[in-house]
Order: C-alpha cells, then structure tokens, then sequence
C-alpha cells in the first residue's frame, strides 16, 4: 500500500477582502498549514483575528507572519496578534518577514494604537526578518521566502513572495501593478494567490483582472486564486478567468 505524501499544504483564506471591506470581507489574511509543522500566515490585516477565529485557527500557534507590504490591511493586524499571544501567555517566538522598515513600523503600529506596548517585555520574541526584492531567506520552521519587487508605494518597497514549505511552491503578488516579476515569482508553482482589485477600471498601483486575463500565457503556476476583490470586482467573479477567493475557502495542495 502507498504511504501518504507526508508533504502538502492546507491554505485557508481567512481573509480574502480588500482594505475597505468590501462583500463584507475580512481584510488580507491567508493562513498556511504545512503538513507536520506549525502555520504560517500571508499577511495579517487590521481585521485578522476574527478572520482566523471564525475559521477555528488558533493564532497562537502561528510561528511566522510574511508580510507583503506595510499597508495597514495587510500588517495592522499584527499589534493585535502580538498582544493576544502576550495575554495567552505564549512562550513561542513569533516571526515577522517583511519588507525593510518593517520592524520600525510596526514599533510604530503599536505604539500610536497601545502606548508602551512596543517596550514591555513580553515571555515571546517578536523577530522581525526584513526581505529585500531579489533575494531570498529561510525564515521559519523550513519556510523559505523568496521576495521581488512590486509596484506599490506603502513607504517601503512592496513585495511579491514566493514561499517553498510542504514540499509546495505558494507565490502571492500582494497588492501591485501588473510587474513582470509576477510572472517571475510564480513561475512552476502550485499556487498564485493573485490581486485582482478591479474588472479593468484603471487604478494606480494595483492589479486587475484585465491585467491577469491578458497575460496567462506568462503565468505557469497549476492554479491561480483571485483575492483583494472590490464592490465592482466581486459582482464579476462568475466571468473570472479563474478561481476566486472568498473568507473560508480551504484548499489543499
Ligand atoms: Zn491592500
Ligand atoms: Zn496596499
């Protein structure tokens, strides 16, 4: 009888929403489980812990937050995270990959939202590894994090990342204007996890539908997922050229 693939990975978007809740969606926030190591997290909007309670995950268990820029709906959940690991007295460390500046301001975040609370010694180390477009770091629990260079100002260079963990490849394009580097960045892999803020309006800074539909041929992941959806975006999901995210959607890789 064939053992089990003791590898794979079980994705959860507990967030699957844009910065303005939009189909009243959680902000970004995608949980990954690898099979016999502890989870990870895709960003971690200001909404993420009931994002990933009402999944029934458990955010102390998280050992890493890859973030992909320094937007609030997609790291402002973090002085949340770090203060409810601190009342439910977690020991574990907890890591922070981001992009430069990111342990400056998140010190920031938490200062101007629980003053004192970026200063107070806590039983847990916050590490923060900062990821720099174009090069790559095993960051956590065998997790190895590949960063390029999007187009998205948020006061520090964006990312787009590429993780291996589980025997997986998971690229996720953060928020961008459409960038080669996408195709870079998700080249042969098992998933793109892929902004798709507007059907085709033109937005600064961000990528739409349009811009996916027309560069599948460049795109080699074996499965794209849309996410970061908008109000217009949302109501033309049925004529998507691809899966499309919404808050709860499990899949396994
Ligand atoms: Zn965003
Ligand atoms: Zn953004």
């Amino acid at each position: 009888m064939a053992s089990p693939d003791p590898a794979g990975v079980t994705v959860t978007f507990a967030g699957s929403g844009d910065a303005f809740g939009s189909g009243g969606r959680f902000q970004a926030c995608i949980h990954l489980r690898p099979a016999g190591v502890a989870p990870v997290l895709l960003d971690c909007g200001a909404t993420s812990l009931p994002a990933l309670r009402r999944c029934g995950l458990d955010p102390g268990g998280i050992a890493a937050v890859f973030v992909s820029h320094l937007h609030g709906d997609h790291f402002g959940g973090l002085p949340f995270l770090i203060l409810d690991a601190q009342f439910a007295g977690r020991t574990a460390p907890l890591v922070v990959a981001g992009p430069a500046g990111t342990g400056q301001r998140l010190a920031e975040a938490m200062e101007c939202m629980f003053p004192g609370s970026s200063r107070i010694r806590r039983r847990f180390a916050v590490e923060v590894t900062e990821l720099r477009p174009g090069g790559s770091a095993t960051v956590a629990a065998g997790v190895r994090a590949q960063a390029f260079e999007a187009s998205h100002p948020s006061g520090a260079p964006a990312l787009i990342l590429r993780l291996t963990l589980g025997g997986r490849i998971i690229a996720y394009t953060g928020d961008t204007a459409w960038t080669h580097a996408i195709a870079g960045a998700a080249a042969g892999a098992d998933l793109l996890i892929a902004e798709a803020y507007y059907w085709d309006k033109a937005v600064p800074h961000h990528l739409r539908h349009a811009d996916l539909a027309s560069r599948r041929g460049e795109l080699t992941a074996r499965r794209t997922v849309l996410t970061h959806m908008s109000a217009d975006m949302l109501g033309r999901q049925q004529q998507a050229c691809c899966e499309t995210a919404h808050d709860g959607l499990v899949l396994q890789l």
